[in-house]
């Protein structure tokens, strides 16, 4: 089941860069100082962030007191400075504000500057990282237009970047595509590796999102390059990091396993907890998922994790810890563990942005409804599943992949086999329950009394029961008379087929059978007997379907049969050929000589805006004429 979950979880390749700590630096702070003076020790913080953004902050704060003086330009260019150096130790809060300041004070300067949208790049980068897609989206745009005006290609293709990234997180793979294109064309003819080096990681996590694997392995792997030959060994491993997650989404954790190693042996003291905590998590991720999954391990380097996550301020990275650790816990079979964290996640959700964590909460429901069931709330289980399903069922609705199918599936087979046993533990503790009260009723002398306790308890268990099997036989999809397909599925399968129709602009043809006087049937042999020819009447229909057609029963002596990639010619030639069966069928009850149908045939037509409940009126409405001229025939 975990590897299900693995493609949910995993697939947040970093793009949020980090920074490794290799020199100290000793920072002394003067009473004050000369713009030149100034000047240059934000050039000296500039040059610091690259290799230790700590001491940089350190440096620009020990001489926050004397930004006030300086001249507009070496203001702007302090608070740019501090707000990256925020940014890079992941402090979006203070980074967005810092930033903030340094676009109020630009609109003192007499001439544009680039510094408007780095700035603004900055801010958008820190609203991105807190979860503002909509917001960090216009600043980026903001900034595009200034780098436009001015014509500095890097800054237009590192606007166009950041708008690509919102793009692939608003989950519009399309757009974001076209514009790290015309970013990566821009690096192109600039030849600047390390914009490539952004370019091609961010095309890698854009590829990783849509399920491209083998196009995302090839990205990090020309990213890690552009980095090594711009110098950016930092970022370089970044890619790394990327190439081993994804290893593991391909299920390759032996090779994940290996370079998430070669990763824990390149951590500095002073590389940013966010990387670290990413790292491991991933390492333990693997190890679970291996075939021989190493759970102590994993645990381990959970814990570690939690270690580094302790210091991030996203939340999203918490989130995704605490999820993680569940997901172990529960493995290892510590379920109460895994429930409190589960509803440190639920806490953390409150402050959620929209739509960011949809497979989070996905994921979260899934554990939760097991970690209950493990734990004998049965009652509780229940209700999260069902609200598992309805955000299930919406997620799936705002992304076209089969993932979430695949997950449903083996999800709904879990839930039935559960229900089941569910079922079966409630009646042996009814059982249970009846004995001792009957037998307690006999020693007191209190029967009576009792028993009327007895038929309450019986009435419940009953009542359970039914209830139980009701919801049983609406969650299964097949028609329990006929055993084809019901409707409730025939109208999701539908639904289905016709969205991918019209996305494919594929033909998708519907034929709707109704059986000619059945009601004679029903009055002159009994019901029973017309349920009887009703199953046969359904194995000659399904006789006559190809692999990926679909007949289904759609009410009473009603059936439909849904035929993707099927034009109207072929469609009728299908339908006659059911009807010819049935009329020429021999049936079980051998006082029905014959049997005849009606079929009502209707194709979608791309050109019209109409959805498939149209569909269904139409092949409907062709069967009334059926009807009309005379019944035993296909219009
Ligand atoms: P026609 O369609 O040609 O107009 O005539 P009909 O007699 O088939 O008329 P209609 O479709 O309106 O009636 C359908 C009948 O099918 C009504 C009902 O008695 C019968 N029927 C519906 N569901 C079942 C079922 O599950 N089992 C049995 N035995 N009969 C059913
Ligand atoms: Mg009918
Ligand atoms: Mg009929």
């Amino acid at each position: 089941m975990l590897t299900v979950f693995f493609k949910f979880i995993f697939p947040h390749y970093g793009r949020i860069l980090f920074v490794f700590l290799l020199i100290s630096c000793k920072v002394t702070a003067l009473q004050s100082v000369s713009n030149s003076e100034f000047d240059n020790f934000v050039k000296k913080a500039e040059i610091l962030i690259n290799s230790d953004p700590k001491a940089a902050l350190q440096l620009l704060n020990s001489y926050q007191g004397d930004v006030k003086s300086q001249p507009i330009t070496s203001q702007v260019n302090f608070y740019r400075i501090q707000s990256e150096a925020y940014s890079d130790q992941s402090l979006y809060r203070f980074s967005k504000a810092s930033a903030e300041i340094g676009l109020e004070l630009t609109k003192q300067m007499n001439s544009p500057s680039i510094l408007i949208a780095e700035l603004a790049y900055t801010k958008g980068f820190a609203m991105e990282s807190l979860g503002d897609l909509d917001g960090a989206f216009e600043l980026y745009q903001n900034g595009l237009d200034v780098a436009r005006s001015m014509e500095n290609q890097e800054f237009i293709a590192r606007g166009l970047i950041n708008i690509g990234a919102t793009y692939y997180l608003k989950k519009n793979y399309k757009q974001s595509l076209i514009v790290l294109n015309q970013a990566l064309q821009i690096a192109n003819s600039i030849n600047d590796e390390a914009l490539m080096g952004d370019i091609t990681s961010e095309l890698g996590i854009l590829y990783g999102y849509i399920g491209e694997e083998d196009q995302a392995n090839q990205f990090f792997q020309r990213s890690y390059q552009h980095f090594k030959k711009a110098g950016k060994d930092n970022y370089a491993l970044n890619s790394l990091h990327n190439v081993a997650i994804n290893h593991a989404n391909e299920k390759r954790y032996d090779q994940a396993i290996e370079v998430f190693r070669v990763l824990e042996s390149e951590i500095q003291p002073n590389t940013s907890n966010e990387f670290i905590s990413g790292v491991y998590r991933s390492l333990a991720w693997a190890l679970l998922n291996k075939e021989e999954a190493d759970t102590e391990n994993a645990y381990r380097y959970i814990l570690l994790a939690g270690e580094y996550v302790k210091e991030v301020e996203q939340h999203l990275v918490q989130l995704q810890y605490l999820i993680d650790k569940a997901y172990i816990l529960e493995k290892m079979k510590r379920y109460e563990e895994a429930l409190v964290n589960l509803e440190q996640v639920e806490q953390l959700l409150q402050y959620k942005a929209e739509d960011i964590y949809d497979t989070s909460e996905v994921n979260i429901l899934y554990l939760k409804s097991k970690l209950y069931y493990e734990l004998g709330r049965y009652q509780a289980a229940y209700q999260v599943q069902k609200q598992y399903f309805a955000k299930a069922i919406s997620y799936r609705e705002s992304r076209d992949t089969s993932e979430i199918d695949e997950l449903r599936l083996q999800y709904e087979s879990e839930a039935t086999a559960r229900q089941k046993d569910i079922l079966k533990k409630k009646q042996n503790l009814q059982n249970f329950q009846l004995q001792e009260v009957t037998q307690e009723a006999d020693n007191r002398k209190m029967l009576a009394g009792f028993l009327a306790i007895c038929i309450l308890i019986l009435a419940w268990f009953l009542h359970r029961i039914i209830k139980g099997q009701k919801s049983l036989v609406k969650a299964s999809q097949t028609d329990s008379l006929t055993g084809v397909i019901n409707r409730r599925r025939l109208l999701e399968v539908g639904e289905q087929y016709f969205d991918e129709a019209k996305l494919l602009e594929h033909p998708l043809s519907i034929c709707m059978i109704d059986v000619d006087f059945f009601k004679k049937i029903n009055d002159q042999y009994g019901h029973k007997i017309g349920d009887s020819t009703l199953q046969e009447i359904a194995m000659y229909g399904q006789a006559q379907m190809r692999e990926s057609d679909v007949f289904g029963r759609i009410g009473g002596e009603e059936f439909i049969a849904l035929l993707p990639n099927t034009a109207n010619i072929e469609a009728v030639e299908v339908a006659q050929r059911i009807r010819e069966s049935i009329e020429r069928a021999r049936w079980q009850t051998s006082e029905i000589a014959t049997l005849t149908v009606s079929i009502g045939v209707s194709t979608l037509n791309q050109q019209s805006s109409c959805d498939f409940a149209d569909l269904l009126k139409a092949a409907d409405k062709q069967l009334l004429q059926a009807k009309c001229a005379g019944r035993n025939q296909v219009v």
